[in-house]
Order: C-alpha cells, then structure tokens, then sequence
C-alpha cells in the first residue's frame, strides 16, 4: 500500500457529514457566524462548575455552552461502540479516550455530530447536560506524562539565532533535524494561569559574575499543543505515514520563558530554568478531524535540502501543514483597570512551520522512544515570514532594543507584573465553517520569594 492510500492518515484528513458547513445546531449560540465553536468543531476538554466539588469530566464545547459528557453517559441515548467511547469520557482526563483510537474518536464525533443537529429527535433531554462555558472550570485535559518542545518555525529559529549568535544564527542540523527539548510537565497548567516572575541565574553583559535575580526578560512563546492519542511501544518507531493517527488533536500553547536565564545556561544542552516555571494551554483540544478541512500542503523552499526518507511522504506534501491563524494580546493591570481593549502584538499562521505534525511523531519514535497516550508536544514559537508576524517579544522589540508602545500608551520590551498575555487561534476556509480554539490566557504576578530571604527568616 502506498503512503498516499494509508489508511489512517487519509482517514483522519477525509471529509465527512460532520464537516458539512450547512450543519445547524438547536444551541442557537453555535451558529453565530465567526464563533469559535460551532457544530462542526466538537473540541474536547476536562471541566466541572466553578467554584463546587464536583468531580471533573470531560465536556465538548459547542456554541457558548460545555455539553457534559458525565451527564449524557448518564442519559443512556447512545448505544454501542460510541457508548464505550463516551463512558471513557466521563473520567477527570481524557487518556483513557485518548488511547482509544481514530475509529472511538471518530464515531463519538459523529455520535455527538448527530445528537447536537437542529433536526436531532430526541434534544430536548440533552438540554439537561449543558453547562454555560461562563459558569465552568476547566483543568488540564490530559494526564501528561512527558512534554517535548519543538523548534519548528525557521522564521524563529533565525530571529532568535541572530539574538544568540549574531555570526551563527542558524545552525547546520536545523534543516535536517526536527529540533526539540524534553521540557517539563508538572508546571503546565490550563488557561487562567497565574505565575510568580520566576529568580535565576544571569549574568548581563559586562558582568564579571552571575547573579541570582528575578528575571527582567520575561516573554511568552505562541506554540500549537500536540496531543498524542495513542502511543508505541518502547522499540517500535511510528511511520511518517502512520504518525498521524497517533495524534488526538491541537491546543493552544504558551511556553513562558525567561531570556536573561536562557541566554547563561542553553549552553550546552539546552533549555532548562529558563524554561520549566510555567506552561499555559488552552482547555480545548481540537481533534484531527475536525481540522480536515484546513489541510494544507507542506513544502521545502527551493534550495533547502529535502527531508531524510523517514521524515517524507505523498500524504506530508500534499496536506501535511495545518493552517491554523494564531494571534497573541496583551492586556496590561493598567489596561484592565481603565477597560482599555486587549493589544494584539502579532499575528501567526502555523501552516509556516518548517515540520509538520506527522513528522514531529516520526522523527520522535524513529530511535524507538515511546509516545504515550496524553503526551504533549509543543511546534515551537511559530513567527512567520513578515516581521509582525513574530511569536515571541524577543523577536518583536529585536532582543530588548526596540521599544513596544501598546494601545494604553505604556511601553514595553519584555513582561511587567500585572501583564496578562492570551494567545487566540482559528481555522477559516472559503465554504467551510470557522473553528476556534478558545484562548489560553496567562497573568504574571509579582517574583517569587528569594531564596536567602526565606532562609534568613527561618
Ligand atoms: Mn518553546
């Protein structure tokens, strides 16, 4: 069978009844036009009701309102191999759903595809299992075992290079090796976020010595969020052409980091402190499927070298990018004491990236490394092309150089405390509809404790 008759990567890329933009749902809410959240998109999440001791389950967003999958297992309306997949559903993380497989995802999604029309028979109880997104809390959607971060925009990998090692910006593995870092999962945390400015070692230039210090370079990373569905087993690589259905779908990720701490340590074995204080996802991950109709090609610029054979495949150049726009705001204490309006810094596209999904899988397993159902992997900042189109503050004021005025007229070149950075991300095709991902906001507070001090206090 070639690559190009693979049956899962095709399957989770070919359109079918739930991708129909004539689709209507009896939530009104849903089919607003340019809404995140309409019934072609059915994200998953992990949610309860604010502020009560309910357990958390796993909800699909649809218009304004979680449809709660813990009350609608309850409902017995659904029946056989989608009744299995909606009983996995109803435990406090998706890995259970998630280890499923394609065919549960899918038939799930058509299940709830079906149950959510404006023609469904039989709605009128379902009314009971929606909870309004304003009343709901949401937690990270997965268990995440191990998260790894990619460095796939060269867009980025350039701007930041030339930061680091003006005479070296792009170093010579970057076009042939998917670059990333084992990052750290236990700091990862749902939109809401809320950090202390993070201490560690620097040394400014000109300084004889390193010090310890809260960081004055804080930045945040516009990432897209992989969520692998089913893993491997330990020794047994993923093909490019199956790596596809190992994945359950696409969140928003922002990968805080701080410069000054980056710049003393990444040599030689890469991020770490700069790195593992604080990561921030959006609650909803949008499935594979239901990014089908935004499937792009994918394609190496003239006179870079073509990928490894492990890394190359028909269905990769034909509809391996995703074109997902992303968007990064900032909100300052000052803006939202005044209601000044969120600033969008930048604009994005992840179909840019240098690597695609499936090849992030596949070059991840090739050594035999096992991915595990909830494992995050992270694209990496994803600057574009064009000068705005810049994922991180280091690239937008040119490493601290360039003054930013923001909409209040306040200035910044890295993050202050009180700033709340929001990433937005969606999906728009000519006759099709717009799927969003929600947002994940995160808020800087104050610089932990020094550690002398507290010491000093005992
Ligand atoms: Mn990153």
């Amino acid at each position: 069978m070639s690559a190009a008759q693979s049956p899962g990567d095709a399957g989770a890329q070919r359109l079918n009844a739930t991708h129909d933009p004539a689709l209507k749902s009896w939530i009104a809410a849903a089919n607003r036009p340019r809404g995140d959240f309409p019934i072609q998109n059915l994200p998953f999440g992990i949610f309860r009701r604010a502020g009560t001791p309910e357990p958390f389950r796993g909800g699909v967003a649809i218009g304004d309102q979680v449809l709660d999958l813990g009350a609608l297992h309850e409902l017995r309306q659904v029946s056989g191999s989608a009744a299995d997949a909606l009983r996995a559903c109803t435990e406090p993380t998706l890995n259970a759903f998630m280890a499923l497989g394609t065919d549960a995802w899918s038939v799930l999604r058509a299940e709830l595809s079906r149950l959510l029309r404006e023609d469904a028979k039989d709605a009128s109880p379902l009314r009971s299992t929606l909870v309004p997104q304003a009343d709901a809390e949401f937690a990270v959607p997965a268990r995440i075992g191990d998260y790894t971060d990619f460095y796939s925009s060269i867009y980025h990998a350039t701007a930041v290079g030339a930061l680091f090692r003006p005479d070296n910006p792009l170093l010579p593995n970057y076009k042939w090796v998917p670059i990333a870092y084992h990052g750290r999962a236990s700091s990862i945390r749902v939109s809401g976020q809320e950090f202390r400015r993070p201490r560690g070692q620097v040394k400014p230039a000109g300084a004889e010595f390193p010090q310890l210090v809260p960081t004055q370079r804080l930045d945040y990373e516009l990432e897209v969020g992989v969520f692998i569905g089913t893993g491997n087993a330990l020794g047994h690589p993923v093909s490019i052409d199956r790596a596809e259905q190992h994945v359950f779908g696409l969140c928003l990720l922002n990968d805080w980091s701080a410069r000054d701490v980056q710049a003393w340590e990444y040599q030689p074995l890469g991020p770490f402190l700069a790195k593992n204080f604080a990561t921030t996802l959006s609650p909803w991950i949008v499935t594979l499927e239901a990014l089908a109709p935004y499937r792009t090609s994918w394609s190496r610029p003239a006179g870079d070298p073509q990928p490894l054979d492990y890394l190359d495949s028909p269905q990769v150049r034909q509809s391996g990018a995703v074109d997902v726009q992303l968007e990064v705001y900032i909100d300052t204490a000052r803006m939202r004491a005044e209601g000044t309006p969120s600033h969008r810094l930048a604009r994005s596209n992840f179909r840019h990236s240098y690597w695609t999904v499936a090849q992030m899988v596949a070059h991840h397993t090739v050594n035999g490394c096992n991915l595990e159902a909830g494992d995050l992997l992270g694209s990496g900042t994803q600057s574009g092309p064009a000068a705005d189109e810049a994922g991180s503050l280091l690239e937008l004021t040119v490493g601290g150089k360039q003054l930013l005025t923001l909409a209040s007229g306040e200035t910044r070149t890295f993050l202050a405390d009180g700033d709340r950075v929001t990433l937005r991300g969606w999906c728009e095709k000519p006759g099709y509809a717009q799927v969003g991902f929600g947002e994940a906001a995160g808020t800087v507070l104050p610089a932990t404790q020094d550690p002398k001090e507290n010491q000093n206090a005992k």
